[in-house]
């Protein structure tokens, strides 16, 4: 199975799978990212995770032992790393930093994963948008951040979104489109209607175009946002999803770094 189309590449190296963006391959002097396909896995109970950080990032040309990871627990928090610390987040949803040589983790099990990339200021972002994260618009959070912090221009910045449940298995129901309708207003066009079970009415939710519309409201070009259109319930061969495997997801880890050109060379 190959999922690359238009915005991704599917790699197979040295015995492992995982996805990258077209767009951020063109920086590739600057930055390095993946988001990681099975049989790598990435969650805090799995054995060998470490093991799998090691193997993924000895291909990747990331130091294994400086990654800043977060427990994540569906916050709408992001921390401006400054500073290597091996301080271990707990209520954290999404990272942002200038600092090179510094790997910055999410992982998933359906949430929408978010790679944000001034290539202007060269700062870079890595945020985890579950429903919960993407109704409290933490993707919009952090790039307020980065504006504040570091003076970015929207305008400069690059939103790389990941495989996540897509609007074909997001099945909700009424009280997930009501607390939606209460912070966005009208959000008739992110649902559509499902069947009624057992007397509830299902839809069928699009979270994705839901960030979409309000990054390009605080000023990121539509053009500069780019969507991997990868469903993480329709691809549970190659990555965990919590709507398939319910309890016995493990997670797919999302890693992002600037590279330091300097040491580099
Ligand atoms: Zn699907």
């Amino acid at each position: 199975m190959n999922l690359s189309n238009e915005n991704i590449v599917h790699v197979k190296k040295d015995g492992i799978e995982y996805l990258q963006f077209r767009e951020l391959l063109k920086y590739s002097d600057k930055l390095v990212h993946a988001y990681s396909l099975k049989p790598l896995q990435f969650s805090d109970k799995n054995e060998d995770a470490e093991k799998n950080y090691k193997k993924i990032c000895d291909i990747l040309g990331i130091n294994y032992k400086k990654i800043i990871k977060s427990a994540q627990r569906h916050t709408d928090i992001v921390k401006d790393i400054k500073e290597f610390t091996n301080q271990k987040f707990e209520y954290v949803d999404g990272f942002i930093t200038k600092a090179k040589d510094i790997a910055l983790v999410t992982k998933y099990a359906d949430c929408t994963p978010i790679i944000i990339y001034d290539n202007e200021k060269n700062i870079i972002g890595n945020i985890h948008s579950g429903w919960r994260g993407t109704l409290q618009r933490i993707s919009q959070k952090a790039i307020w951040q980065m504006v504040d912090n570091y003076g970015s221009n929207p305008k400069d910045i690059i939103v790389c979104i990941g495989p996540c449940i897509k609007q074909c298995h997001f099945q909700v129901e009424e009280d997930f489109i009501n607390k939606f309708k209460e912070e966005f207003g009208n959000v008739e066009k992110y649902y559509k209607y499902g069947e009624k079970e057992e007397g509830k009415q299902k839809y069928y939710f699009d979270t994705t175009s839901l960030i979409i519309d309000y990054l390009t409201e605080i000023g990121i070009k539509k053009e500069n946002i780019f969507d991997s259109k990868i469903c993480s319930v329709c691809n549970v061969d190659l990555m965990s999803s919590y709507r398939a495997e319910k309890e016995n997801a493990d997670r797919n880890m999302n890693i992002v770094m600037l590279i330091d050109e300097e040491e580099k060379a």
